[in-house]
């Protein structure tokens, strides 16, 4: 009997509202992965009967927990983790931890099912996950952050291991969290496994992975430019953030000739007109992992820069490039506007989904080079997947032969969205990636 249980766009998207009441993350990045694979999926019988599509923006298993912890002041405090497992037929689910104030369920779960595309995009076997909790780590201990973080893998510890689904870092935790977290790991299981990436070198970590993100993120923008016979030298560029991806997209952006502008925290941003060097960036670094101060400082130490306080974003200064390495939807249509207006000829995404859907349409009227975050940060994940390899191979590979893997890894993905993206000349990385990303996955379900 022959299936044709065939719906229109409309149709699908009504129903992905209706089964995720309030979820405006994740509706959203559905709503920008559907509107390509409907055009894909068009003719294609085998993936509509199958509704590969409907069944990817279902994660396979949302686990949520409470996650107790006793403050420095010995106050018991309270907090909600989850861990999304969005789908894991290519490889055990992938995808970082978030600690962050805004972490809801619809975050996670539109965190999750990008990182689905994403990690089919680098090739390697990983599935899409993602979690984390509401717990805010600014402004408190060392010890606090680690009886938290231990009390989380203390519930997580059940849902995870290295064939199942390995997290990594994202907002929020860097190396000191996984570092807690793997401790607690190792302690409640006895095992030293590779079940989580973005460890420090000492213990199975992969030399690239601090850097892959932003240095991954640059690339893109490389190769995207490069495409278009261009290069980053002697270009200026504006990015957000100021975290782990911002402070080594901004310092590969340098090495390679270009002019950073600008750095960001929630706080507002910093303007360098002199360019951030890579000193200063080291300041940056050291400031912000060490001190765990805000961008504000900068200015009172570099008297070149001026602060824009009041959470003011940087996308009204003129550069030819953009990269919004902060979070999700912290670039709009009006901010979109701007940039193209002042000249920007190139953006790409550190941060996952930081332009929202009616920036991204700007981007494209314009025709500006436009890598979205699940192509141009897949650097990030890539090397984690290389830390993976590592640890279940017991082997470790060198800086410089990381290094030339990242590069080629990024090249790979650019290549795949210009196979499926190319529209006679302009390159829609959008459509690219999500068909690319989607036809790996789709076709392994249906395997
Ligand atoms: N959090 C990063 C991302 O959004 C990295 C995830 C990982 O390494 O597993 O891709």
């Amino acid at each position: 009997m022959a299936v044709s249980d065939h719906v229109d766009f409309d149709t699908f998207m009504a129903g992905v509202k209706k089964r995720n009441p309030g979820q405006t993350e994740f509706v959203q990045a559905v709503h920008e992965v559907a509107m390509d694979i409907f055009d894909f999926i068009e003719d294609k019988e085998q993936y509509h009967a199958a509704q590969i599509l409907r069944r990817m923006a279902e994660p396979d298993r949302v686990i949520s927990f409470r996650v107790c912890w006793e403050d420095d002041n010995h106050n018991i405090r309270v907090q909600r983790g989850w861990r999304v497992q969005n789908n894991n037929a290519i490889g055990p689910y992938k995808g970082g931890i978030r600690f962050h104030p805004s972490v809801t369920e619809s975050v996670l779960k539109f965190l999750a099912f990008e990182q689905t595309f994403k990690n089919s995009l680098t090739g390697l076997p990983m599935g899409g996950g993602k979690g984390g909790s509401n717990f805010n780590p600014k402004g408190k201990s060392d010890a606090e952050v680690m009886r938290f973080c231990q009390s989380f893998m203390t519930e997580l510890y059940r849902h995870i291991g290295p064939e199942t689904d390995v997290p990594a870092g994202d907002i929020g935790v860097g190396g000191r969290e996984i570092g807690y977290m793997f401790g607690q790991y190792k302690r409640i299981t006895n095992r030293w496994e590779g079940v989580l990436t973005g460890k420090g070198i000492e213990y199975g970590g992969s030399r690239m992975r601090p850097e892959a993100t932003g240095y991954g993120a640059v690339y893109f923008m490389q190769n995207m430019l490069k495409h278009q016979g261009q290069d980053i030298e002697g270009k200026t560029a504006v990015i957000s953030g100021s975290g782990n991806v911002a402070t080594h997209a901004a310092e590969k952006i340098v090495q390679l000739g270009g002019k950073v502008l600008t750095l960001s925290d929630s706080g507002g941003f910093i303007h360098d007109p002199d360019g951030f060097t890579q000193e200063k960036i080291d300041w940056v670094k050291h400031h912000k992992t060490h001190t765990r101060g805000r961008i504000s400082e900068y200015a009172d130490h570099y008297t070149s820069a001026t602060f824009h306080g009041d959470g003011a974003r940087p996308w009204d200064v003129p550069a030819d490039l953009a990269l919004p390495c902060a979070t999700q939807n912290e670039l709009d249509e009006d901010n979109a506007r701007s940039l193209v207006a002042n000249g920007v000829i190139a953006v790409s995404e550190g941060a996952n989904m930081p332009t929202t859907l009616d920036g991204v349409k700007v981007f494209h009227d314009a025709r500006i080079m436009y890598g979205p975050g699940k192509a141009a940060n897949a650097g990030g994940v890539a090397v984690s997947g290389l830390e993976m390899s590592q640890n279940s191979e017991r082997i470790s590979w060198n800086h410089e032969r990381l290094g030339e893997m990242l590069t080629d890894l990024m090249e790979g993905i650019h290549g795949k969205c210009v196979e499926y993206g190319d529209q006679g000349g302009y390159v829609d990385y959008v459509k690219g990636a999500n068909i690319a990303g989607f036809k790996k996955v789709a076709d392994a379900m249906l395997a």
